[in-house]
């Protein structure tokens, strides 16, 4: 018979919900038309569409007008720098970002040094924090843009990123966040926080796959980068993604009414978590004790070898992560864990444990007895 899963990397990513799956069933059949069409069909398409656009508005206290769907996380953080990139080239070639960033803003900044564009890492402290001063000094006369994720992917830490977004306006410079992983877990009131431009992903609350959101602040000018159609406002072609923006526009909405109720949810699961595992020699916790989402429990090893940890776990039907999901299976250390002080050895030694809200107390219980079985047995 086969064991129970118990399914902790909702950091990669989160099962569906059932109110959103029953949200977009219709427009997989029955409301098929073109959004862009004048008969009936289309315009219910279309409607559908709008309505979820204001639903995705009034989850970040943003204008309906700011919001922009796309094809997901990576497409909306390339968006957000390239487009800014294009648009503000003539006024400077410096970009800020951070040593910690996902992947879609590293490599994004990468190809854009290849275009002769400069780009500032910055570095974060042990905890993985960005300090405002750090900002403040790498702010040049060139800069056009500042990218800073909101929270973490792999250790969970959560960036002072309204006090780092009034420091880049101070200078006249735009402010994105990648907030991919912030959203459902940190409240995000845009008008609070003071950002120009904001992503999220859709698989990371409960939402669909290939469905992601640009915020963008009316005024700001984000050159295009996928050229054709009339859609979104003239900005994003392509045909409407119906299906996923209608499942997006809901799952925005039920993150924000869940907010609190899974906030206290997932801090109880993760501190069971922290408080057990570093009770085990040679475990230690990644990332900062406090300023972390609620869901993230982060670790590395000293003398165990994360990958045989992973292996062993995924026997017991226990699924977790090393650093994260985009450099599982590579044997390069991750980038986040050298950039908070680890050596190689302990950066490739990682351990990411992220909860959602159908996990439960009694499989944290369980999930602990497994790694302490595990290590008995490898040492
Ligand atoms: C998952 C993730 C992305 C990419 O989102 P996709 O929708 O998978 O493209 C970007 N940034 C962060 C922080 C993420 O965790």
């Amino acid at each position: 018979m086969s064991k129970q899963k118990i399914y902790l990397d909702h950091a990669a990513t989160t099962p569906m919900s059932a109110e959103v799956f029953e949200k977009m069933k219709p427009f997989f059949s029955d409301t098929f038309g073109n959004p862009s069409a004048v008969y009936a069909e289309g315009r219910r398409a279309k409607a559908a569409v709008e309505t979820a656009r204001e639903q995705a508005a009034r989850s970040l206290n943003a204008k309906p007008e700011e919001i922009y769907f796309t094809s997901g996380g990576s497409e909306s953080d390339n968006w957000a720098i390239k487009g800014i990139a294009f648009s503000l080239q003539d006024k400077g070639r410096h970009i800020i970002t951070t040593a910690i960033e996902h992947p879609a803003v590293l490599n994004t900044c990468h190809f854009l040094e290849k275009l002769g564009y400069e780009i500032t890492y910055l570095p974060v402290d042990p905890c993985g924090l960005v300090s405002v001063q750090t900002l403040q000094n790498a702010i040049r006369e060139d800069t056009i843009l500042v990218s800073i994720m909101m929270a973490n992917n792999e250790i969970g830490t959560i960036e002072p990123i309204k006090a780092l977004a009034e420091t880049a306006h101070e200078n006249g410079v735009l402010f994105h966040t990648d907030a991919v992983q912030a959203f459902g877990n940190v409240p995000i009131d845009v008008t609070d926080l003071g950002v120009d431009m904001l992503s999220l992903s859709g698989h990371k609350f409960y939402g669909p796959k290939g469905t992601g959101i640009l915020f963008c602040r009316q005024g700001v000018k984000l050159e295009s980068l996928i050229h054709g159609g009339k859609q979104e406002s003239g900005v994003r072609a392509g045909t409407e993604n119906t299906a996923g923006i209608v499942g997006i526009g809901e799952a925005c909405e039920c993150a924000v009414k869940q907010l609190s109720e899974n906030c206290i949810h997932e801090r109880e699961l993760t501190q069971f978590l922290i408080d057990q595992l570093t009770k085990i020699p040679g475990i230690y916790l990644t990332g900062h004790p406090d300023l972390r989402l609620p869901g993230n429990a982060s670790f590395y090893f000293e003398d165990i070898h994360s990958e045989a940890l992973m292996t062993a776990l995924d026997l017991d039907g226990i699924e977790v992560s090393g650093g994260s999901a985009c450099t599982a299976g590579s044997i390069n250390p991750s980038h986040v864990l050298k950039a908070i002080g680890l050596n190689d050895e302990q950066a490739r030694n990682a351990l990411r444990l992220t909860v959602g809200r159908e996990n439960t107390l009694d499989e944290m219980k369980q999930t602990v007895l497994s790694i302490q079985n595990i290590i008995e047995r490898m040492q």
